[in-house]
Formats: C-alpha cells, sequence, structure tokens
C-alpha cells in the first residue's frame, strides 16, 4: 500500500505547540513547530496548574508522575488585587484532590 509522507506545522511553541510536538515526536510523525517570539515557552509564568483533563494527557503521555513529583496539589486559592485587598478565598480545590487525584506519591 501507497504510504504518505506526513509533516504537521504546528502553529505556536507554548505549552500546547510543544505537548502536540512531544506526542508527534513518540509516534515519529515529522513537524515543525512556528513561534512568532524570538524565544520559544519563555519561563513567564507564575506557576504550571494543571487540572484533571491536563493530567489525564500527560499521564497518556507517560509523563504525569514526573510533573507530579516535583508539584503538589492545591487545596487553597486566594485572589488579591495589586493593592493587597483580598477579592476571594476558596478551599474547593481541595475538592478536586479528593474527587480525582487516584494515586499519591
Ligand atoms: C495573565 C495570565 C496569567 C496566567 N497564569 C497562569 C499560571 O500561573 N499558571 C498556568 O498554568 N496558567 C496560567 N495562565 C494560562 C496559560 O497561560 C494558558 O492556559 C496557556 O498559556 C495556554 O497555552 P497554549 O499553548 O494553548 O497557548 P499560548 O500559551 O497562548 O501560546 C500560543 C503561542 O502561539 C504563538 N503564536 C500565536 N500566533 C502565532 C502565529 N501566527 N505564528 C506563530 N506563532 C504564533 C504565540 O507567540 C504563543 O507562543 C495564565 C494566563 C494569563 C492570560
Amino acid at each position: 500500500m501507497p504510504t504518505k509522507s506526513l509533516k504537521v506545522v504546528i502553529v505556536g511553541g507554548s505549552i500546547a505547540g510543544l505537548l502536540l510536538a512531544n506526542a508527534l515526536a513518540r509516534q515519529e510523525i515529522d513537524f515543525v513547530v512556528l513561534e512568532a517570539r524570538s524565544e520559544a515557552a519563555p519561563c513567564d509564568g507564575a506557576g504550571l496548574c494543571l487540572l484533571s483533563s491536563g493530567a489525564r494527557i500527560l499521564d497518556q503521555l507517560g509523563i504525569f508522575e514526573d510533573i507530579q513529583y516535583h508539584g503538589g496539589p492545591i487545596s487553597v486559592q486566594r485572589i488579591w488585587r495589586d493593592d493587597g485587598k483580598l477579592l476571594g478565598h476558596t478551599e474547593g480545590l481541595a475538592l478536586i484532590t479528593a474527587r480525582y487525584v487516584t494515586t499519591t506519591r
């Protein structure tokens, strides 16, 4: 059966684009990542916050346990304004861990 060569063009070299590149590389599918900025995935975030849907994808790629080892569950969330006024407080995130996290370190 004739085979066609496939090359995937990924537009954007941030977390979604690089995760897709990782998945394609594992399947030996050719790809190119196009990134408008001078640097792919610059370290300009406060942290990496994963919900259960993202964690499931990382688990399918076999890298969730490594990431889980370097992080921890969020149980309390507080949001402040830049003048220090507390806008909100919730402990509801602990429910996500209680309901969805089945593995422990
Ligand atoms: C203010 C703010 C704070 C946040 N803080 C956090 C946090 O602390 N923790 C957390 O987990 N999440 C945080 N998020 C959410 C997080 O940034 C996004 O969920 C995540 O970046 C989405 O990833 P992405 O790869 O889908 O898109 P993006 O990160 O938006 O990446 C898109 C990439 O595509 C590139 N691009 C766009 N158009 C083109 C083009 N035409 N050609 C080539 N390249 C192109 C862009 O330059 C960019 O690099 C925050 C979001 C905001 C707005």
